[in-house]
């Protein structure tokens, strides 16, 4: 079109127009996929291998006339023959209806409303989680927020849902058919729902071929859906991390814009970050995680903590206690994230206490260990959710540490009775093991918490009390604060 008005201002009108329509461009989610049946005969999922109580929840659903489905990471397991370590269910109920249909159910979250549904009490209890069926985004009708959830807090309450600036979801709670609900989970593998009652699991997305090639694929564009919400590139790794030892890897339209998102997760609530690194080291391959991480050029800059934990994985101490978790994982024993840190952060709290000591602080022993464990933990743990709990464990299991190595026989009934006197005396095994304590001081408390007596307790106490050396120095002797044993890393019962 002839513009008579003259150039610039010509030039101007143009911009603005393309401006405004990138701005209302329809959003590039992907597109629902096409709707593809697996029989049991050629999957070959052992429908006994699904959890009980979500196949009652899934039942208790069809029941009542609704679509439900196994989803996500339980049906990838058992495809690929691994236990699920947990199983969600899909529906197209809403939270409100699926909360009806159960005694024990509860409606959480608001980025993503979900309903809980809780079996069992107390240690066994389960939980099976149950999400609606959601539509795909429509990034154009999203309510825009600059900030993020906490700065909008209030507002985000009445919406369903609401954007930021980057494009990053703020609210989720629009529901749909299934086929909108595949599209909007991340990777192929996780997008694929099993019906157990018929036997069929529905794929949209080709997630039964590329676990087939091994292969751990984004559902449609990587590097928007790593902007939608940037915690996929933890998952990510995550999944590279956990199916690497069956031979899967990222694909390479996967694998080549996680590097430049990275700088995208400086906006996600820490408590989210937090939590998905736990994921990353405490689902039982951790050290792959690690390696993971190194391999892809992300040892740093995800999140700080997690980069601290790269960085120091050399540490025998660090090297010890994911491998640990590895072990326990595998063997269905329970792992608590207060424990893994404790042992994470031990190397910089002796630096902190040795500091403390070098700045010429006269402080006692037990002051200064306390005074560096306060600080390791305001600095290196963010604003976490359970804050206050993970700091309150990780300082009794740091602070337990003079005291066992120390054995005065007068507080040894005491330490036995604490609570975590467990996660106390695990710790300071691994410090033995790194030739931080004597391995004898390990080996006492190991017979002490194992005597089924009173005689065995006996002659146990007895021999503490004969071998000064052993059971360390009656009194409390000064040292000078700044040089320890090794690397820094001085024991703090040899105060
Ligand atoms: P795991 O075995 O570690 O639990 P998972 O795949 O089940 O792995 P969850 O975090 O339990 O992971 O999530 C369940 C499912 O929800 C995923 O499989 C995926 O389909 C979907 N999902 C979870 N988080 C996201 C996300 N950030 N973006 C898109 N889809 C997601
Ligand atoms: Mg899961």
């Amino acid at each position: 079109m002839p513009c008579s008005t003259g150039g610039a201002f010509c030039s101007y009108l143009m911009i603005k127009k393309l401006i405004k329509r990138w701005l209302a461009r329809p959003s590039r989610s992907p597109a629902p996929g096409q709707r593809t049946e697996i029989p049991a005969t050629e999957h070959g999922i052992d429908p006994s291998r699904v959890d009980r109580r979500a196949l009652e929840v899934v039942d208790t659903l069809q029941r009542a006339g609704f679509e439900a489905y196994v989803v996500g990471g339980a049906v990838r397991d058992l495809l690929l023959g691994i236990t699920p370590k947990d199983f969600d269910v899909a529906t197209n109920a809403t939270p409100e209806e699926v909360k009806r249909l159960f005694r024990r159910a509860f409606i959480i979250g608001r980025r993503f409303r979900i309903v809980h549904v809780v079996y069992g009490r107390g240690r066994d209890h389960e939980v099976i989680e149950v999400s609606t069926f959601r539509a795909l985004l429509d990034a154009a009708n999203a309510k825009r927020m600059s900030g993020n959830e906490r700065s909008h807090k209030r507002q985000l309450e009445q919406v369903s849902h609401a954007v930021d600036a980057s494009g990053r979801v703020l609210r989720d709670n629009v529901w749909g058919p299934q086929n909108e609900d595949a599209a909007r989970r991340d990777f192929t593998i996780n997008a694929m729902y099993y019906d157990p009652r018929s036997g069929v699991v529905v794929d949209y997305h080709g997630g039964f071929a590329d676990a087939k090639a091994k292969q751990i694929r984004m559902i449609g564009d990587a590097a928007l859906r790593y902007r939608e919400d940037p915690v996929r590139v933890l998952r990510a790794v995550r999944f590279a991390a956990k199916l690497a030892a069956l031979g899967f890897a990222l694909a390479p339209a996967t694998r080549r814009p996680l590097k430049a998102c990275t700088s995208l997760l400086a906006d996600v609530p820490p408590s989210r970050l937090f939590d998905e690194m736990m994921k990353l080291l405490q689902t039982g391959h951790a050290m792959a995680s690690v390696q993971t991480l190194e391999q892809l050029g992300l040892s740093k800059g995800l999140f700080a903590l997690l980069d601290h934990v790269v960085s120091r994985a050399d540490h025998p101490m660090v090297t010890g206690v994911l491998q640990d978790t590895d072990r326990r994982v595998a063997a269905g024993k329970p792992v608590a994230p207060s424990y893994l840190l404790a042992c994470v952060l031990w190397p910089d709290v002796l630096l902190a206490r040795d500091a403390l000591g070098a700045a010429g602080r006269r402080l006692a022993p037990l002051e200064a260990l306390s005074a560096a464990a306060d600080d390791v933990f305001q600095s290196r743990v963010g604003d976490v959710s359970g804050r206050g709990k993970l700091g309150a464990d990780m300082r009794e299991v740091w602070l337990m540490q003079p005291r066992l190595e120390r054995r005065l026989p007068r507080s040894i009934d005491g330490l036995l009775a604490q609570p975590r006197f467990r996660a106390g005396f695990d710790f300071l095994r691994l410090r033995a093991q790194c030739g931080e304590v004597d391995m004898d001081c390990a080996a006492w408390w190991e017979a002490m918490s194992q005597a089924t007596n009173a005689h065995e307790r006996d002659l146990l106490m007895e021999q503490i009390r004969q071998q000064p050396a052993a059971g360390g120095a009656r009194k409390p002797r000064r040292r000078r604060g700044g040089g320890g044993s090794k690397g820094g890393q001085a024991s703090p019962a040899a105060e």
